[in-house]
C-alpha cells in the first residue's frame, strides 16, 4: 500500500493566511481513494507543523502539495526539506501556479530542486496516473520516471530535459469525484475552524488573458449535480455556527439556471440553521437578472460581484474580455440596494492593464463610484504563471515592466523551514508610467478610506444631492493632500512609501534579500509583508478614523458651500457637521471588546435614521426636528458574534483587521442605529412637518 500525504499548506503562524478547507486537494484524494481503494492510504494536511510531525513519524512514500501563487514557496521549501531527510521520498506539486512555456517549465524544476513531479492542468486524472505509475514502480523514482506519465511533467535530471505527458481532457461528469465533505475528508478541517468552501461547477466561458481560466482548456463549464451540492451544504450546515462564512469557488456563480436551485437550498438552510449569511463568490459576468435573483433568494448573503477590470474598450480588447454593459452594471447596483443593507455590489479593476492610461483609469473609477457601486476593489496586475499575459509575446508587445513583492501575509517558519511567497506584478507598460502607478495607488487608498464598503456613505449621498460627484470629492481630497493636516498627510505619505518599498526589480534580487536570515525574520515577525492597501485601510477605519473623517468633511463642506447661495452656507455647515457625527458613531470600527459591546447615544437636530431609511434621496433639511433627538448606536447579537469571531480568528493588529476587511463583508460591522422614541415614546415633531 502506498502511503500518501497530501496538503494545501496554511501560513498559520500569526493567525492569518489561507484559512479555507483544503477542498481542491480533497477532490484529488477522494478520486484517488475511489479508483485505487486499498492500494493507497491517503492523509490530508493543512498545517505545516502537523505535516512535518506526521512525516517524521510515519515516513510516507509520497508527499504532494498544492501549488498556488500563495503557497508555492512554502510547498517547495517543505518538499525540499522532506527530500533532504528522506531521499527515497517521492515529491509532487500540483495546481495552477505552473509556467506555460516549455523553457520556463524546465526552469521551474531547476528552481524547485525538491520537486520530482508536477501534475499538469486539472488534477484528479493526472495524479491518479502518477500514483498508478508509482505503484507499478514500487515507489522507486528512477523506475517511475522511465517514460512520460499522462497529465504529469517532470525533469529528467540526467539529461536536463522536460518530460511532459499528454494532458487529459477535463472530466465531463464531475460527480465521478466523490465529495470530500461527504466522505469525511474535510471533517478535521471544519473542526479546526477553517472556512468551508464548495464548488458547484468548473470552467469559465470567458477568455481574459491575465487569468489561468482564460485558456481554451477551461472554456467548457462542467457541473456537480444539485443532489450532490445539496448533500454537501446540509453536511456543512450541521457542523458550523451562524457566524461562519461560506465560500463558493465557481468563476461565475449566479449566471446559470442551476445556481438559482442552489440558492433555494441555501435559503432553506438559512431558515433551518441560520446559516449561511455571508457567502463569498465571484458572480457571473452577465445575466444580471439571475445574479440578482440569487442574491434575493439568499437574503442578500451573497454579494453581487461585478468585476470589470477596466472600463476602457481598447483595454478590454487587449485583454480579450467582455464586460457586463454599463446599463447592466447600473441595474445591478440598483437591484442590490433593494435587497438588504448588507448586500454589496462590488466591482474590481486591475491596474495597469495593456492600453490603460492614468486618465482612462481615473475616468473608469469615476464611472463606478458615481453609479454608487458599494465597493471598487483595485487590484494590481499580477503576472500569473500559466496565463497568456505573462508570456514572452505579451510582455514584449505591451512593454510591461514588472517587479517582485511578497504576497501579503504569506510568510512563516515551520520546523526550521522559513518561507514566504512572492509574486510578480506589472507596475508600468507602454501607456502607463511608474509615476502613474503610484498616483493611481494613492487614489485607490483614498477610495478605500472614503468609498469602499460604504465608508462615509452619508456624506457621498449628501454631496450627490447638491449635484457634486462623490468621486470628484475623493479625487480632490487626494489632490489637496499636500495641504492636509499632518496626521492625515503622514498616513498617506507612509502608504505611498510602503507601496514602493515592497517591490524588488527581479525574482533573484527579492530572493537574495529574503534568504538573508535577518531579512526573512522581518517578515516572520510581521514587520514587513502586509497587504499595504488593506493595512492602511485598517488604520483609517480604526485609530485614524476621526482624522480622515474631519479632513474629508472639510473638503466636502468647501465643495457644497462653493456652489450654494451665501444664505445657505450656515445650514450646510450644520447639516454636514451632523452627518459627520453620525458617520463617526456608525462606521468607525472599535477594537476594544468593552466598547464593542456598549451602545452610544448622541443627539441630532435631524431625523438621521429616517433620512437613511429613505436612502438619502431627499434633502436633509426635510428631516429637521424642532429640538435635538437622541439616536443610539450599537451592534446587534449577530454582528457582535461575527465581529468577535473575526477578531479571534485574525486578531486586532492592523494586519489582522486588514485581513478581516478583505475576507469578510465589512457591512456587517456597521453599527445599527435606533432613534429614541422609536417605539412610540416622546417622539418630537419634525420642523418641516409642523
Ligand atoms: S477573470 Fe473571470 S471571467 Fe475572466 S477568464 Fe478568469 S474566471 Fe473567467
Amino acid at each position: 500500500m502506498l502511503k500518501i500525504f497530501m496538503g494545501d499548506m496554511l501560513y498559520s503562524g500569526d493567525g492569518v493566511g489561507n484559512r479555507m478547507c483544503p477542498m481542491p486537494v480533497g477532490f484529488v484524494a477522494a478520486f484517488l481513494e475511489k479508483r485505487l481503494g486499498s492500494a493507497v492510504d491517503v492523509r490530508l494536511f493543512k498545517r505545516p507543523d502537523d505535516l512535518i510531525e506526521a512525516a517524521d513519524r510515519e515516513n510516507p512514500d509520497m508527499i504532494a502539495l498544492s501549488n498556488y501563487s500563495w503557497t508555492h514557496n512554502l510547498s517547495s521549501s517543505l518538499l525540499r526539506s522532506f527530500k533532504e531527510k528522506n531521499p527515497n521520498l517521492i515529491t509532487v506539486m500540483g495546481g495552477p501556479n505552473y509556467p506555460r512555456e516549455m523553457e520556463t517549465q524546465r526552469e521551474f524544476f531547476h528552481r524547485n530542486a525538491g520537486v520530482d513531479f508536477h501534475v499538469y492542468m486539472e488534477g484528479e486524472q493526472g495524479f491518479l496516473s502518477l500514483t498508478e505509475r508509482l505503484i507499478e514502480a514500487e515507489g522507486d523514482l528512477s523506475r517511475a520516471q522511465q517514460g512520460a506519465v499522462a497529465g504529469v511533467h517532470f525533469l529528467d535530471r540526467k539529461t536536463d530535459s522536460l518530460v511532459a505527458g499528454h494532458f487529459f481532457d477535463r472530466l465531463i461528469e464531475l460527480d465521478e469525484i466523490p465529495s470530500p465533505y461527504l466522505t469525511g475528508l474535510m471533517d478535521p478541517f471544519l473542526e479546526m475552524g477553517l472556512q468551508p468552501m464548495i464548488q458547484t461547477n468548473r470552467g469559465c466561458p470567458f477568455t481574459c488573458t491575465f487569468c489561468v481560466e482564460g485558456q481554451a482548456y477551461h472554456t467548457k463549464v462542467r457541473r456537480f449535480s444539485l443532489d450532490r451540492i445539496t448533500a454537501e451544504l446540509e453536511y456543512i450546515a450541521e457542523r458550523v455556527t451562524p457566524e461562519w462564512s461560506l465560500s463558493i469557488t465557481d468563476s461565475n456563480f449566479g449566471m446559470y439556471e442551476q445556481d438559482i436551485e442552489t440558492c433555494k437550498v441555501l435559503r432553506r438552510l438559512q431558515d433551518e440553521y441560520s446559516w449561511p449569511f455571508d457567502i463569498v463568490v465571484s458572480s457571473g459576468k452577465n445575466r444580471v437578472d439571475r445574479v440578482t435573483e440569487c442574491a434575493r433568494l439568499t437574503r442578500g448573503a451573497l454579494s453581487i460581484s461585478l468585476q470589470v477590470q477596466s472600463m476602457d474598450d481598447e483595454v478590454l480588447k487587449n485583454i480579450r474580455r467582455q464586460n457586463i454593459s454599463v446599463d447592466g452594471l447600473k441595474e445591478a447596483v440598483e437591484n442590490t440596494q433593494e435587497l438588504s443593507k448588507t448586500t454589496r455590489a462590488f466591482s474590481a479593476v486591475i491596474v495597469p492593464l495593456p492600453g490603460e492610461t492614468l486618465d482612462s483609469h481615473i475616468s473608469g473609477l469615476k464611472e463606478l463610484v458615481d453609479m454608487d457601486m458599494d465597493y471598487v476593489c483595485p487590484f494590481q496586475l499580477i503576472l500569473l504563471d500559466d496565463t497568456e499575459m505573462s508570456g514572452t509575446a505579451s510582455r514584449q508587445e505591451f512593454q510591461m515592466v514588472s517587479k517582485w513583492r511578497p504576497v501579503p501575509n504569506y510568510y512563516g517558519e515551520f520546523g526550521g523551514v522559513k518561507a514566504l511567497e512572492m509574486e510578480e506584478i506589472c507596475v508600468a507598460n507602454s501607456t502607463f508610467s511608474y509615476d502613474d502607478y503610484l498616483e493611481a495607488r494613492g487614489l485607490h487608498f483614498m477610495m478605500q478610506c472614503y468609498h469602499s464598503d460604504d465608508a462615509m456613505l452619508e456624506i457621498r449621498h449628501y454631496l450627490r444631492l447638491y449635484g457634486i460627484s462623490p468621486f470628484d470629492w475623493i479625487r480632490k481630497s487626494q489632490i489637496e493632500m499636500p495641504g492636509a493636516p499632518e496626521s492625515v498627510r503622514k498616513i498617506y505619505d507612509d502608504f505611498i512609501e510602503a507601496t514602493g518599498a515592497e517591490l524588488w526589480d527581479s525574482r533573484e534580487e527579492a530572493t537574495d534579500f529574503f534568504r538573508s536570515a535577518d531579512n526573512i525574520d522581518l517578515f516572520v515577525n510581521g514587520e514587513l509583508g502586509d497587504n499595504v492597501l488593506f493595512k492602511f485601510r485598517a488604520i483609517c477605519m480604526t485609530g485614524a478614523f476621526r482624522d480622515f473623517l474631519d479632513y474629508g468633511i472639510g473638503i466636502a463642506t468647501e465643495m457644497a458651500v462653493e456652489g450654494a447661495p451665501d444664505s445657505d452656507a450656515a445650514r450646510i455647515r450644520e447639516e454636514i457637521g451632523e452627518v459627520a457625527r453620525y458617520i463617526y458613531h456608525k462606521r468607525r470600527l472599535p477594537l476594544d471588546p468593552t466598547e464593542i459591546q456598549s451602545t452610544v447615544e448622541e443627539k441630532f437636530l435631524h431625523d438621521m435614521t429616517a433620512w437613511e431609511a429613505d436612502r438619502h434621496t431627499r434633502p436633509l433639511s426635510d428631516y429637521r426636528w424642532n429640538e435635538p433627538v437622541a439616536v443610539t448606536f450599537g451592534y446587534d447579537e449577530m454582528q457582535l458574534n461575527k465581529l468577535l469571531h473575526a477578531y479571534k480568528q485574525l486578531g486586532t493588529s492592523m494586519q489582522g483587521i486588514g485581513m478581516i476587511v478583505r475576507k469578510h463583508n465589512p457591512l456587517y460591522f456597521v453599527r445599527e442605529t435606533a432613534r429614541a422614541g422609536y417605539y412610540g415614546i416622546d417622539v418630537p415633531v419634525r420642523a418641516s412637518a409642523s
